[in-house]
């Protein structure tokens, strides 16, 4: 692997738990920064001049759906469900491997662009995501998600793990979750079947929770109990990563403080579809790990867990 000297950039770094900016060098050798000083030099280095330039960890988008960049004119005037059964989820049947795999590139090539280096999705035909994050090397969190709303449940659990067991063993940019679509789109039998097999394969969960008004109710009327709870029932003892989590109340705040999770908080997605925004500031009050999709947060320690 090719040495690099980054020079002259303008340092991002941790310092007693605040983030300072310093002019600083950084000489990463063998993949792994070696030294971040003044004025290093080191001959068998490919050379980046950063001049007025921020250097500063990757960002982490931590809630995607990646190849769906190309859709993004399709929510204007819909709410969630209206968005999903109306728009996506018919326009999705039609899309062909060559579809995912080019607005994969696509969507990677813009994450790059804005300094994101690692994404956590939830998509499918993810063999053609995979297959366009190793060409552009990023680093990735993959899955073949499950939902039984159409009885193909052990289909999309053969899908999973089909695609799970032919990964690149050697490749540590691409990592795996098990992805439940959603409480509200996941039979009791769908989320045991999940929390079965990221016990199976040690793999964390990833799943949308609480997104939309609608939910609740519908999440009540499937499960018999709170959305929490079935949280609790199903995923206790497993990292779970919950994608946006705007309608939490005492009740499901007091609940995930006894769970191993982390929420996505998806701004931009929420007020597009009108869900509202999350009230981030009191979860971290409360102690809940929170990370941004596609910003960079305050706690960059804390983003990490992906
Ligand atoms: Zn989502």
């Amino acid at each position: 692997m090719q040495n690099l000297l980054i020079k002259n950039g303008k340092v991002l770094l941790f310092k007693n738990d605040d983030v300072v900016i310093e002019n600083k060098d950084i000489l990463v050798q063998n993949g792994e920064i070696e030294k971040i000083e003044n004025n290093i030099n080191y001959e068998d280095a490919y050379v980046i001049n950063a001049k007025d330039k921020i250097v500063m960890p990757g960002l982490i988008n931590t809630h995607a759906h990646i190849p769906m960049s190309i859709f993004r004119v399709s929510t204007e005037g819909c709410s969630l469900y209206k968005w999903l059964h109306e728009k996506i989820w018919p326009i999705e049947d039609k899309l062909t491997k060559e579809d995912i795999y080019y607005a994969s590139m696509l969507s990677f090539v813009e994450m790059i662009s804005t300094g994101t280096t690692c994404i956590n999705d939830q998509y499918f035909m993810p063999e053609e995501i995979r297959k366009a994050a190793n060409n552009l090397k990023v680093r990735a969190v993959l899955t073949r998600p499950l939902i039984d709303t159409d009885g193909s449940l052990d289909t999309k659990i053969q899908e999973f793990r089909e695609f799970y067991e032919t990964r690149d063993k050697q490749n540590d940019l691409i990592t795996y979750t098990v992805s439940p679509h959603g409480l509200y789109t996941c039979s009791g039998k769908c989320l045991q079947k999940a929390a079965d097999l990221a016990k199976e394969y040690n793999l964390p969960v990833h799943v949308h929770f609480l997104e939309s008004i609608d939910e609740i109710s519908d999440i009540q009327k499937m499960h018999g109990m709170s959305a929490s709870k079935v949280l609790k029932k199903y995923f206790d003892g497993i990292h779970t990563i919950l994608a946006h989590s705007v309608k939490l109340n005492d009740e499901d705040i007091s609940m995930l403080k006894t769970m191993d999770c982390g929420i996505a908080h998806n701004p931009v997605s929420n007020l597009m579809l009108g869900c509202k925004i999350a009230d981030t500031t009191k979860y971290l009050k409360e102690g809940l790990n929170v990370a941004l999709r596609n910003r960079w947060a305050r706690l960059w320690k804390q983003l990490r867990y992906v």
